[in-house]
């Protein structure tokens, strides 16, 4: 049985692409920061449903926490076969008004995360010559969004490791993708008024805001056999909104 480990898996998107991946039959290590209550709850759906499912509590932005809890799944389900880097961080601030924290903020969580995570578990992947990652980017970082400075040059670092190590890892038999979600509906979007929704609705060509089950499917289709001839691609699932 495969296994996956979904960083920020306690909510949103994550939590969508824990049910996704559990009914594609995989094993499930549920990684949580503070949301331990919804995490647990997950867990216990998915066991109930006959799936195998742990939770695992990290802060990606800590490279001994990440390290520790990949070797907490490792004991648990062995091999991990699929990373999915989805743990991230918002922030609609003016580019003059960002300190050194909120920077500090945002890099440590939506690239180093990806970074630590990552190489957290590459090198077994190494060892068995095999094994997929999907990095959840975003839309921003591929054209930038105006007051998201910091969050689009987190999720363009993201783009550009996810295609370079695509390169470095391919002889090793190991596919490294990303998912670049348009607008989805979760808690990250809490701040954004009804009339900025509507807005952003309107200018998506589909004329439809995205659900966390869209960007899950695509998260399980890289994951999967079917794309076994996939890496190094960014996998837009914006509703036509970046083309
Ligand atoms: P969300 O509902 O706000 O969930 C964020 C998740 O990240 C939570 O599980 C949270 O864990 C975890 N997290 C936050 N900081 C963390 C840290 N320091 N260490 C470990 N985990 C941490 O967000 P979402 O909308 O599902 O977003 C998921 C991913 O999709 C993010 O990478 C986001 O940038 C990307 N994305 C979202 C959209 C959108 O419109 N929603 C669009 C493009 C890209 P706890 O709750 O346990 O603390």
């Amino acid at each position: 049985m495969r296994t996956v480990l979904i960083t920020g898996a306690s909510r949103g998107i994550g939590a969508a692409c824990a049910r996704e991946f559990a009914e594609a039959g995989y094993q499930i290590a549920i990684h949580y920061h503070r949301s331990r209550e919804q995490a647990e709850a997950l867990c216990a759906e998915l066991t109930e449903n006959g799936c195998e499912a742990m939770t695992v509590q990290a802060d990606v932005s800590d490279s001994a926490q990440v390290a520790a809890m990949v070797s907490a799944v490792g004991e648990r389900f062995g091999f991990i076969d699929t990373l999915v880097n989805n743990a991230g961080i918002a922030m609609q601030k003016l580019f003059t008004d960002t300190t050194d924290d909120d920077w500090r903020r945002m890099m440590g969580t939506d690239l180093d995360g990806v970074f630590y995570c990552t190489r957290a578990v590459v090198p077994a992947m190494i060892r068995e010559h095999r094994g997929v990652i999907v990095n959840i980017a975003s839309m921003w970082g591929e054209v930038g969004a105006s007051c998201e400075v910091a969050y689009s040059a987190a999720k363009a670092g993201v783009i550009g490791l996810t295609k370079a190590l695509a390169k470095e890892l391919g002889l090793s038999g190991i596919r490294v993708n990303a998912v670049s979600p348009g607008v989805v509906m979760t808690d990250m979007m809490k701040d954004f008024s009804d009339e900025d929704v509507a807005a952003l609705k309107e200018e998506t060509p589909l004329n439809t805001l995205g659900t966390p089950e869209d960007i899950a499917k695509a998260v399980v289709f890289l994951s999967s056999d079917n794309a076994r001839y996939i890496t190094g691609q960014v996998l837009g699932v914006n509703g036509g909104m970046i083309i």
